[in-house]
């Protein structure tokens, strides 16, 4: 696949070459069936296997305690910022929620549809430049849950730290889309966490959640059947037809983490890749990034250059020289480099390079 370039979009985002090429070599006929996945039906002995295995992988991988369903929900993480609040919000009553830019605020408006919401912290004064200090918040009494954004994928921030819920009876729900698996976390620490796949995980238009069971509980009788976590948690996520091809693309890149060595090895490439480009950036004069250093981000490296003009030179030349999808969000511009897991180090030296060499002609 010598025709493959670097992918540096912020989602849907590059996939591992192995794990396109299992995909390429399995699409029009699966294991001797004949046909291919996308073809067979779901109630099928194949199929079966390959949901089984997607959540094997990620219960071994993330290490999630027989407490926790493992489901898959269509509709993005989107729909989840609606789920949540749906079955989740006790009655007559109020969620928190921190806001650390476009996506916590996406989340906490549909949550205003079924009850208060209180913004226990933000940074917006700073133009959502770092994530606010929330490690030992403590929940109001009667909260529903506290919900937070972990990757901050517009800005370029994640949480270092989570804040510690033990013992408050309040859940923690974290929207973990754009670095879910990319490193280490206790999921017990968590009453639910949801990341739609296509920045790490797999295909767009799916939503993997992970949630204790016990918490499926709270949700009341009067919410569309397909809108309950109840639904998904019964029937193993085939209440009606899932999206067989974006769940067996999870199944294959999940094997590729754990053929990795795990999420931790994982995380430290994931480290490495993060460092050498926030090391480049801190150094020069001409590069220049506008998030905390305590609080950027390791899966989305946001950084400006001296002008809009020179911006929009880098976006071209890098992609004429192979490297795709650096452009800025629209709403904060500037340059975005999105390394989520299937970058390769390779990936990160060559867009150093191009930096190096695009500072030495401009800078
Ligand atoms: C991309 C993204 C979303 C939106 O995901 P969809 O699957 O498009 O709904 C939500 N939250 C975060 C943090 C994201 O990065």
């Amino acid at each position: 696949m010598s025709m493959r370039v670097y992918n540096f979009s912020a989602g849907p985002a590059m996939l591992p070459t192995p794990v396109m090429e299992k995909a390429q070599e399995e699409f029009c006929n699966y294991h001797g069936v004949g046909n291919g996945i996308i073809e067979l039906t779901h109630r099928g002995a194949q199929f079966e296997e390959v949901l089984g295995r997607a959540k094997s992988n990620i219960k071994e991988l993330m290490n999630i305690s027989d407490e926790y369903e493992i489901i898959f929900v269509q509709g993005g993480a989107s729909l989840q910022f609606s789920m949540i609040p749906m079955n989740l919000m006790l009655p007559g009553g109020f969620a928190e929620y921190a806001d650390t830019g476009t996506w916590a605020n996406k989340a906490a408006k549909e949550a205003k549809l079924f009850g208060n919401v209180k913004i226990i912290a933000s940074s917006k004064d700073t133009n959502y430049n770092k994530i606010p200090d929330i490690r030992h918040w403590k929940p109001e009494a009667g909260s529903s849950y506290l919900h937070l954004t972990s990757n901050n994928t517009v800005f370029g921030t994640q949480y270092h730290a989570f804040p510690d819920m033990d013992g408050t009876g309040v859940p923690l729900i974290a929207d973990m889309s754009s670095d879910i698996m990319s490193r280490r976390i206790d999921v017990n620490k968590f009453g639910l966490i949801y990341a739609g796949a296509q920045k790490n995980i797999g295909p767009s238009g799916i939503c993997l959640v992970i949630m204790k069971k016990e918490l499926a509980e709270r949700t009341h009788e009067k919410i569309p059947t397909m809108l309950k976590y109840s639904t998904y948690i019964d029937n193993d996520s085939m209440y009606n037809t899932p999206p067989t091809f974006a769940i067996y693309m999870i199944a294959l890149v999940t094997d590729w983490l754990k053929e990795q060595g795990g999420l931790t090895v994982v995380e430290e490439i994931n480290d490495m890749k993060s460092e050498v480009l926030y090391e480049l950036i801190d150094k020069s004069a001409f590069y220049r990034c506008p998030a905390e250093p305590s609080n950027r981000s390791k899966m989305n490296v946001n950084f400006r250059l001296p002008t809009e003009e020179l911006e929009e030179k880098f976006v071209k030349e890098a992609k004429a020289n192979g490297m795709l999808g650096l452009k800025g969000h629209r709403s904060v511009g500037g340059i975005r480099a999105s390394i989520y897991n299937a970058m390769p180090m390779k990936g990160v030296e060559q867009l150093i390079d191009f930096m190096n060499e695009f500072e030495r002609i401009y800078g």
